[in-house]
């Protein structure tokens, strides 16, 4: 494993605690409850939750819900679910913005009483216009001096319903000539008829991000607020709100660089899209880049983590290749996953000097290195499927698997020969004839070297699988930053790959047909695979989805 490379939010950390700063980490997530966790999400949550376990802190949980129209309690179960499922527990209950309603509007009320705060009539189209640019100073609102009775009156009525939605903003009073635009006179609350998944129709007017964050971090005695880089000219007015209200807490913000993964989307609204539109099968459909995909892909929560670990925490441009994300994977499920053996793409195999009173079969240890996990027996009997793959009636040089009239060791199993081969009128191979080396199991034949192992199971013995083939969900690495002729983006929808899922019926190792939904198993020299979280039936219908294969084959 690569040694973890100590980042520079630890190094801050560190010296605030040896300092005396802090003699305890609060850190906090705020997702918004408008989508599914996605795997940059799982990147925050590494770090927040990480850094709060690392230093014996605390990490909340704490939903961002400012935009009733587009949060939902069903996201921010699915959210408590994914974070959980990462394996982090988070402090005390999941807090909400929405539980600061009133705290916020009283330090609004403060702003405004001490003459840091008004109520604008500019239209949203207006207030755009008088802002100016990066060029360009703003101009000030005619409305920006009204007196604190006044704003006092209409703030009041804001809150109690009197104005039409969209007709007045609170805006901080600020700098309308600042260089960082964010700090030209910011809204604070607008005016918005619309229920809330918790506080329902209490409120009207309801509080814009910057504000928001920066007071919920300080109510919470939050120490490090992590945020991604496209906060850091926000800052400053983070900074500048809690400078100005009668809060005991100042948290600092420190920014890191968002987690790009090639080949996947990492915005909620585009993958919002795809879900809408039918062109997955759901949230947690296992081609999705949200944890709650990745689950049902088969990944691993130690996976995950591997991954957050290996990518690491910087400023500079973190856009990450897939191989990255499956390594990780990969390299957990490893010795997390018990081997069995399965065949996806089957040829029958007659073994014709089967005989039931002298072919014996043998158990196997579910994993080489993991004797708790237990060994099962593998069966044998006349017919048994190998792989297509693992037959070459014609084969390339250093072959070491079966061709026609060649041996090869049945893993677990006996030494086998290829006797006949049987095609079908196409010429395509339907059905081997073997015959077993009965002298052969456990032990090197007598006077010559067999190399070639492959996997097998017996056909009567193993179960019919649905086996679920997964491949990326797009052909572009970076599907949303494509641009036409014409320079404008290309439509990411064009770059879904038509050949993501395939079907096919495997059979397996019977074994696994008990076995839970979600449990992850190695296919010896296939690939990890899952049992599906939903469709598959312990004892029923037996439904697997690959996670990843063995190696790294993917070819851009
Ligand atoms: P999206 O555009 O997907 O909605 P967001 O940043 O608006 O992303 P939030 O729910 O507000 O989503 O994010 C919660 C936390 O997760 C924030 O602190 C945010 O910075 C962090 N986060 C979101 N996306 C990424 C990413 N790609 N890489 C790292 N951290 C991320
Ligand atoms: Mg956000
Ligand atoms: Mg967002």
């Amino acid at each position: 494993d690569a040694v973890e490379v100590k980042h520079f939010i630890k190094t801050i950390i560190e010296n605030d605690l040896a300092s005396g700063k802090h003699d305890r980490i609060v850190t906090r997530f705020p997702p918004e409850p408008n989508g599914y966790l996605h795997v940059g999400h799982a990147k925050s949550i590494c770090l927040n939750f990480g850094i709060a376990e690392e230093f014996g802190g605390v990490c909340h949980l704490r939903m961002d819900d400012t935009n009733p129209e587009k949060e939902s309690d069903e996201y921010v179960q699915a959210i408590k679910e994914s974070v959980e499922w990462l394996g982090f527990k988070w402090d005390g209950a999941v807090r909400f913005a929405s539980d600061y309603f009133d705290a916020l509007y009283d330090y609004a009320v403060e702003l405004i009483e001490a003459g840091k705060a008004f109520v604008c009539d500019l239209s949203a189209d207006e207030m755009r216009e008088y802002r100016g640019s990066l060029t360009e100073p703003g101009r000030e609102s005619p409305y920006r001096n009204r007196s604190v009775e006044e704003n006092l009156d209409l703030f009041t009525r804001m809150k109690n319903g009197e104005f039409p939605d969209g007709s007045k903003t609170l805006r901080l009073k600020i700098d309308m000539a600042s260089g960082n635009i964010n700090l030209r006179d910011p809204a604070i609350y607008r005016i918005r008829r619309a229920h809330h998944h918790r506080t329902g129709d209490k409120w009207c007017i309801y509080p814009m991000y910057d504000y928001t964050h920066c007071i919920s971090d300080a109510l919470e005695g939050i120490t490090h607020s992590l945020c991604t880089l496209e906060f850091e000219d926000h800052r400053p007015l983070y900074d500048w709100v809690l400078d100005n209200i009668s809060i005991g807490c100042h948290p600092r913000q420190y920014e890191f660089s968002r987690l790009e993964l090639m080949y996947a989307l990492t915005s909620k609204r585009k993958l919002n899209q795809l879900v809408t539109e039918g062109r997955v099968s759901g949230w947690d459909d296992p081609r999705m880049p949200t944890i709650a995909g990745m689950r049902r892909r088969g990944y691993s929560p130690a996976g995950i983590r591997l991954f957050a670990q290996r990518i690491g925490v910087s400023k500079s441009e973190n856009v990450i290749d897939f191989p990255i994300l499956e390594g990780a994977v990969r390299d957990a499920l490893e010795s997390e996953a018990p081997r069995v053996m399965a065949v996806l793409d089957p040829i029958k195999v007659t073994l014709s000097n089967f005989d039931a009173a002298v072919t014996a079969s043998r158990s196997a240890p579910f994993h080489p290195h993991h004797p708790e996990f237990g060994e099962r027996e593998v069966p044998i009997a006349r017919e048994i499927y190998i792989d297509r793959d693992d037959f070459a009636e014609v084969p390339p040089p250093k072959w070491q698997r079966l061709t026609a009239g060649g041996e090869v060791r049945l893993r677990y199993s006996y030494v086998i020969r290829c006797d006949e081969v049987i095609k079908d009128a196409d010429g395509r191979v339907i059905e081997l004839k073997c015959s077993i080396d009965h002298d052969t199991l456990g032990k090197n034949p007598e006077g010559r070297k067999v190399k070639g192992v492959i996997h097998w199971v017996s056909a009567e013995h193993a179960v019919a699988a649905e086996v679920r083939l997964y491949e990326r969900l797009f052909t572009e690495p970076r599907p949303d930053a494509v641009r036409g002729s014409d320079g404008e983006y290309v439509e990411f929808l064009q770059f879904l790959n038509p050949e993501s899922l395939k079907v096919v019926t495997g059979y397996v190792e019977a074994c696994v047909k008990d076995a839970a939904p979600e449990t992850r198993f190695q296919f010896e020299r296939v690939g990890y695979f899952v049992t599906d979280r939903h469709d598959h039936q312990p004892g029923g219908k037996v439904v697997f989805n690959r996670t990843v294969g063995l190696k790294d084959t993917f070819k851009a």
